[in-house]
C-alpha cells in the first residue's frame, strides 16, 4: 500500500489523542506523520526521512529503539506461551522473576506488584488500593487523594482528575469529587520575590498541612506526585521539598503515592527517582520504562504497609476483586525482564547521571543567555527551556504568538523532536537513556538552531 493510501485511511478511521480533531480532518495539519522504523534514539518516517527522537517517544523508549535483545524476548515468549492470566493464583515464569525483582530494586519496603497495561489504570489501582486499605482498617471515611495542580498521572477517569491540568477536565465532567489538588512546587513561577527554594518548599507543605486541616485529616487518604514533575513543564523539586512534605503526610497517617511513570528505571540518574531525592513511598506507581513501551505494560508496586492490611482483611472480605484480562501479561513481563536486564548491565542510571550532567550544562550554557529564555531546568536526562517575553518580570508571550509551538516545529524541520510542553513556551527533552555525549550535542545544537530561528522571527515581527 502506498503512502497516500495509508494517510488517507489514517484520516477516515484514527480518532487521535491530544489532536485538533478539525485541524487533522481539513487537511489544515497536513498528513499524519507515519513512523516506520527505529534506531537507538533514531526513528524514520515513509519518506525515509530521520528524526532524532529528543522525547523517547513520550519518555519511555529508554534503551532505545530496535532492541533485538527486547524484541527476541517478545518472540520468544509469544512462541512459548502468549497469554495466560494471572487470576487466581496462576502465574508464569517471568512473571514470577519480574515481580521479585521489582520487589527488591524499588525504594521503600515494597511487598507485591500489581500489573496493568498503562500509567493511567495504574494510578486507578492505586487509587482503589488506598481506599480499599482504608475500608479494610476500619477508616472508611478517608478517601480523599491529593495531587498537585499542573501534576499528570494519566487521563483515565480518577487518574485523569488526579492530572492537575484543566484541559483534561474540561468537556469531560472531571475532576472526580474525592480527588483534591494543591499548589505546583514551581520555584520558578510561584516563588515570591526573595523567597529561598527552602522557603518555598516549607510554604508549599505548610499549604498542604492547611488543606488537610480543612477536609479533615479523618477524610484524606492518599498524597500522589511525580518524584519530578513531568508533562507540567519537567521541574525538578526546589530544595527541601520532599524533606517538607513528608513529615505532613505522616503526621496526618496519608499514604504516599510516588508516581514514577517517568522517573522509573533511571531518568533522573537513579534507579527511582524517589531514591533520586530521598522520598519514601508507600505505593509507585511504573510503567514506561519498565518495558521501555516495546509492550505496554504497568504496575502498582504496594508497600509493605499497605498489603499487610490487605492479606489481615481477607478472611473477612474474601478474594482481591480487581485485575485486568492482561494482568501480568507474559509477553509484557519477558519484554521487562529484557528490558531490566540491559538497564542493569548497561547501567543506564549511570549513564543517565554522567551524560545528563554533560546535557544539563550544555542546555545551561547555550540557553540560558539568549533574551527570551526565562529558565533552564532538568535533572538527568530529563530538561526543559522555557521562553518569556520578559525575562526580568518574568512575563509569559502572548499564547496567541505559539512560541513554543514554533520552536519544536522549527526543530522538528531540521530533524529534531522536541516537544512543546502545556502551561507556557516550554521546549521539552527526555532522549533515550542510551544516548552519547555526541548526540547530546546533536540534540542541543539543532534546538538551539530552532530557537535562534524562532527568536529572529519575533523581532522582525516586532519591527
Ligand atoms: N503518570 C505519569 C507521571 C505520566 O507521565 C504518564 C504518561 N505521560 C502517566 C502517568 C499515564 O501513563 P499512560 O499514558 O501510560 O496511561
Amino acid at each position: 500500500m502506498n503512502i497516500t493510501e495509508i494517510a488517507q485511511k489514517d484520516r477516515n478511521a484514527v480518532l487521535h489523542p491530544f489532536t485538533q480533531l478539525k485541524d487533522f480532518a481539513t487537511g489544515k495539519l497536513g498528513d499524519p506523520t507515519i513512523v516506520e522504523t527505529g534506531k537507538g534514539i533514531r526513528i524514520q518516517d515513509a519518506y525515509g526521512k530521520q528524526l532524532i527522537d529528543g522525547f523517547a517517544g513520550l519518555y519511555c523508549v529508554n534503551v532505545g529503539y530496535g532492541r533485538t535483545e527486547v524484541a527476541d524476548a517478545i518472540s520468544r515468549q509469544a512462541h512459548r506461551l502468549a497469554y495466560y492470566h494471572s487470576y487466581a493464583a496462576h502465574t508464569t515464569d517471568e512473571l514470577a522473576i519480574l515481580s521479585d525483582r521489582l520487589v527488591k530494586m524499588a525504594p521503600g519496603k515494597m511487598s507485591k506488584v500489581f500489573y496493568g497495561m498503562s500509567g493511567s489504570d495504574a494510578n486507578e489501582t492505586q487509587a482503589k488500593l488506598v481506599w480499599y486499605y482504608n475500608n479494610l482498617r476500619g477508616k472508611p471515611t478517608k478517601k480523599k487523594i491529593i495531587s498537585r495542580e499542573r501534576g499528570y498521572h494519566g487521563c483515565s477517569v480518577v487518574s485523569g482528575s488526579m492530572t492537575g491540568m484543566s484541559f483534561y477536565h474540561d468537556h469531560m465532567d472531571l475532576p472526580f469529587s474525592q480527588i483534591v489538588h494543591t499548589g505546583v512546587p514551581h520555584y520558578y513561577w510561584g516563588a515570591t520575590p526573595g523567597e529561598t527554594e527552602i522557603e518555598f518548599s516549607a510554604r508549599r507543605a505548610e499549604e498542604l498541612d492547611e488543606l488537610i486541616e480543612r477536609l479533615g485529616p479523618d477524610n484524606v487518604g492518599a498524597f500522589i506526585a511525580e518524584p519530578v514533575l513531568g508533562t507540567g513543564g519537567i521541574t525538578p523539586p526546589p530544595k527541601g521539598y520532599w524533606q517538607a512534605i513528608q513529615p505532613v503526610l505522616r503526621k496526618h497517617d496519608v499514604l504516599l503515592i510516588a508516581d514514577e511513570v517517568i522517573t522509573g528505571f533511571g531518568r533522573t540518574g537513579s534507579m527511582f527517582g524517589s531514591l533520586h531525592y530521598g522520598i519514601e513511598p508507600d505505593l509507585i506507581t511504573v510503567a514506561k520504562g519498565l518495558t521501555s513501551a516495546y509492550f505496554p505494560l504497568s504496575a502498582a508496586i504496594v508497600g509493605e504497609k499497605v498489603y499487610q492490611v490487605m492479606e489481615d482483611g481477607a478472611d473477612r472480605v474474601g478474594a482481591f476483586s480487581h485485575g485486568y484480562t492482561y494482568s501480568g501479561h507474559p509477553i509484557g513481563a519477558a519484554a521487562a525482564n529484557a528490558v531490566l536486564d540491559i538497564v542493569e548491565t548497561e547501567d543506564l542510571p549511570g549513564n543517565a547521571r554522567e551524560v545528563g550532567a554533560f546535557f544539563q550544562d550544555l542546555m545551561k550554557e547555550k540557553f540560558s543567555q539568549l533574551p527570551i529564555v526565562g529558565e533552564v531546568r532538568g535533572v538527568g536526562l530529563m530538561g526543559a527551556v522555557e521562553f518569556v517575553a520578559d525575562r526580568d518580570h518574568r512575563k509569559r508571550f502572548d499564547p496567541a504568538l505559539k512560541v513554543g509551538a514554533r520552536i519544536s516545529k522549527a526543530a522538528r524541520d531540521r530533524g529534531l523532536i522536541a516537544r512543546a510542553m502545556p502551561h507556557g513556551d516550554i521546549l521539552g527533552f527526555a532522549p533515550p537513556l542510551v544516548a552519547t555525549k555526541s548526540e547530546i550535542e546533536e540534540i542541543v545544537a539543532i534546538a538551539e538552531a530552532a530557537v535562534r530561528a524562532v527568536l529572529d522571527e519575533l523581532v522582525r515581527e516586532k519591527s
